[in-house]
C-alpha cells in the first residue's frame, strides 16, 4: 500500500490533519488503533473555550482559543451550540482573583461583562444563592464526535481513507527516512505494511509511544480528567468556578445532558483508566459549591480522558501548571526526515494544530497550496448527524402516515430506519456495524438506561436484518455493555443501585454475562 502521508490517530488532529491536506490536493490515510475518536476527542469535556480559562496563567493559550472557536462558530456552526457561559465566584473564593480576572481577560483580549449575581441567577436560576461575582464570556459547546466524523467524512470525499481498529506496531527506517510502516488490524492479528512518503503521528497521549518505535523521542506524561454526565441539561450555558482551574470547576451542556468536571490525576498508562469513586465524590462536592442541585442530581455515566502533558520539567507540581498549548515536532534531532509528532492542545484548537502540521508536511513534499481551513465550511453530512440528540426522534416524528418504524432506544427515541442509516454508512466505510460502532455514531446507549434495553432490542433487529448470525451477537453485546458499565460504577447509589442489581440480573439471565470483573469496583485505574 503507497500513499503520500500516513496519519496515525483518529482523533479531533488526525482526522482535522487528513482534511486540511485533501483540500490542498495530498492524500492521506488515517489509522487509527480503535474507532474515531477512540482516545481524548471521545473522553472530553466538549467545551469551546472562550479562553478565560486560561487567562491567568497562559495569555497566549487564550487568545488561541478566542480566535480558534470563532473560525470554528462560523465553519463548522453545526457542531457548535453557542450557548455563551458565566464564570462565577461564590462565598469562600479567592476575592484578589476575582478583581484581578477582568484585567487579565482584558490583557488577552478577551471581552468579558460583569453582571450582578441577582442578574446571573435570573440567567441561571440554579447557581448558588452564595453566588458573590459573575462574569458573561463566550464559551460555548462542541460536539466532539460530529466534529470528527464530520472531518473524515470530508476528508474521505476527497480523497483520503480511514483504516480504524487497525494499530502501528513498526517501522522500517533507512539512513534518514522511514520507508515502511506495518499495521496490525486489531481483533485478527493479521500485519500489512504501507510505504508513506510522510508520517504524521497524532496520536495525542500515545504520543511518546509511537515515536519510540520509529527511534524518536517524545516526553510524554499522562493526566487523566474524569467527567460526569448528569441525566438532564442543568443550565443554558457553561458554567465556571470563578477561581484559578481547580477540580471540578467547569459545567458544560452537552444537547439533553449537563457534563460536569473535571480532575488531573497523573496515571501511568493511557490505555488503562477509569473514573474512581474517590473522583466522582470530589466533582459532586465541588461541582455543587457553584450549582447546588448538583449535589442531588442524577448522574447517568462517568467517564475519563487522558491529557497528553509534553514537558521537560522534573515531574513534580500540579500537572495543570503545564501548558496546555500544543508541540509540533519536526524531529530534526532524531535524524529523521519524513516523521512529525503533534499532540497536547485542545479540542478547541484542533484546527490551528492542523494547520501547523500540513504546512510542515506540505512543504516537505513540496505542495505550495494554502491551508483552506479558516474559511472553507466543514460541509454537515450524514456521517455525522446522528450523534445529536433531537435528530432521530425528528426522523421518528417526520415518517409518512402509516410507515411502521419501531422505537429502539426508548432514552433516545432512536428508531430502527436510524440504526439501519448508520449501518448502512458504516459498510459503504469497510467498517463493521456493530453495537459499539453504531454507538459511536449515535445517542444509542447515551441516555439513563445506559444500553441496558436498548442493546438487546438492536441486537435482535440486527439479526433480524442479517446483519449479525450465530453466536457473535452475544460478544458483541458483551463488548457494548462492558463499555456502559465501565462508565457507571463509580456512580452507583441510592435508586441507581437498584437499578444496576436488575440490569445486571436482566443481562447475567439472558446472555449469561457477568458485567463486573472480580476486583472491579471503579477504585483502580
Ligand atoms: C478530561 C479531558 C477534558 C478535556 N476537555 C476539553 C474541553 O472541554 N475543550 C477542549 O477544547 N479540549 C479539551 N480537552 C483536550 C482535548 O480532548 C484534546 O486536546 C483532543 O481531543 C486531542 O485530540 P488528538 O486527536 O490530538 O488526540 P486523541 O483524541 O487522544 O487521539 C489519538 C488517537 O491515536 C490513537 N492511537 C494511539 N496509538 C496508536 C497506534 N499505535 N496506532 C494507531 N492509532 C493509535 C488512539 O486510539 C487515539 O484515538 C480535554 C481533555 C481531557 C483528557
Amino acid at each position: 500500500m503507497e500513499t503520500e502521508v500516513l496519519i496515525i490517530g483518529g482523533g479531533a488532529t488526525g482526522t482535522g490533519i487528513a482534511r486540511d491536506l485533501a483540500l490542498r490536493g495530498i492524500r492521506s490515510i488515517v489509522v487509527e488503533k480503535g474507532d474515531i475518536n477512540a482516545g481524548a476527542s471521545g473522553g472530553n469535556h466538549g467545551l469551546l473555550h472562550s479562553g478565560a480559562r486560561y487567562v491567568s496563567n497562559d495569555a497566549g493559550s487564550a487568545r488561541e482559543c478566542m480566535e480558534e472557536a470563532d473560525i470554528l462558530r462560523q465553519t463548522a456552526p453545526h457542531c457548535i451550540d453557542d450557548c455563551g457561559g458565566l464564570f462565577a465566584a461564590v462565598q469562600g473564593d479567592d476575592e484578589n482573583y476575582v478583581a484581578d480576572f477582568p484585567n487579565f481577560c482584558e490583557k488577552a483580549g478577551l471581552d468579558t461583562t460583569a453582571i450582578p449575581p441577582e442578574a446571573a441567577r435570573e440567567m441561571e436560576p440554579l447557581l448558588a444563592d452564595e453566588t458573590i461575582a459573575a462574569f458573561r464570556v463566550r464559551d460555548g459547546a462542541i460536539d466532539p464526535f460530529m466534529l470528527s466524523l464530520e472531518n473524515m467524512a470530508h476528508a474521505r470525499a476527497l480523497g483520503a481513507t480511514l483504516l480504524c481498529h487497525t494499530q502501528v506496531v513498526g517501522f522500517e527506517r533507512q539512513n534518514h527516512c522511514i520507508t515502511k510502516v506495518w499495521l496490525e488490524k486489531t481483533g485478527t492479528g493479521e500485519r500489512f505494511s504501507v510505504e508513506p512518503r510522510q508520517i504524521i503521528n497524532a496520536t495525542g497521549a500515545w504520543a511518546g509511544k509511537v515515536a519510540a518505535l520509529a527511534g524518536a523521542t517524545t516526553h510524554v506524561l499522562y493526566s487523566m480528567g474524569t467527567l460526569l454526565v448528569t441525566q438532564s441539561r442543568m443550565t443554558q450555558g457553561v458554567i465556571n468556578r470563578l477561581r484559578p482551574p481547580s477540580d471540578a470547576d467547569i459545567l458544560v451542556p452537552g444537547g439533553t445532558v449537563s457534563i460536569l468536571g473535571t480532575t488531573s490525576v497523573r496515571v501511568d498508562d493511557p490505555d488503562r483508566i477509569r473514573p474512581t469513586v474517590a473522583e466522582t465524590n470530589l466533582i459532586v462536592e465541588q461541582g455543587s459549591k457553584m450549582i447546588p442541585s448538583l449535589e442531588q442530581t442524577r448522574y447517568i455515566r462517568a467517564y475519563s480522558g487522558v491529557r497528553p502533558l509534553v514537558s521537560q520539567s522534573s515531574g513534580v507540581g500540579d500537572d495543570r501548571t503545564v501548558s496546555r498549548g500544543f508541540v509540533l515536532l519536526d524531529h530534526a534531532s532524531d535524524n529523521l526526515d519524513n516523521f512529525a509528532t503533534i499532540t497536547g492542545g485542545k479540542l478547541t484548537t484542533f484546527r490551528l494544530m492542523a494547520e501547523k502540521t500540513a504546512n510542515l508536511v506540505a512543504a516537505r513534499l513540496g505542495n505550495k497550496t494554502p491551508c483552506t481551513t479558516k474559511t472553507a465550511p466543514l460541509p454537515s453530512t450524514l456521517d455525522g448527524k446522528w450523534t445529536e440528540p433531537g435528530i432521530a426522534p425528528s426522523v421518528w416524528f417526520a415518517k409518512p402516515a402509516g410507515k411502521k418504524d419501531k422505537i429502539l432506544c426508548e432514552c433516545e427515541m432512536i428508531p430502527e430506519s436510524t440504526i439501519d442509516a448508520i449501518a448502512t454508512a458504516l459498510r459503504n466505510s469497510n467498517e463493521t456495524p456493530n453495537l459499539l460502532t453504531i454507538g459511536r455514531r449515535s445517542r444509542l446507549g447515551k441516555g439513563p438506561c445506559q444500553g441496558a434495553f436498548c442493546s438487546t432490542r438492536v441486537l435482535a433487529h440486527m439479526y433480524n436484518q442479517g446483519a449479525l448470525s450465530g453466536p457473535g451477537g452475544v460478544d458483541d453485546i458483551k463488548a457494548f455493555l462492558d463499555e456502559r458499565w465501565k462508565g457507571q460504577q463509580a456512580i452507583f447509589w441510592g435508586d441507581q443501585l437498584v437499578q444496576a442489581e436488575l440490569t445486571e440480573a436482566m443481562h447475567c439471565g439472558l446472555f449469561d454475562l457477568e458485567l463486573a470483573q472480580p476486583g472491579d469496583h471503579g477504585h483502580d485505574h
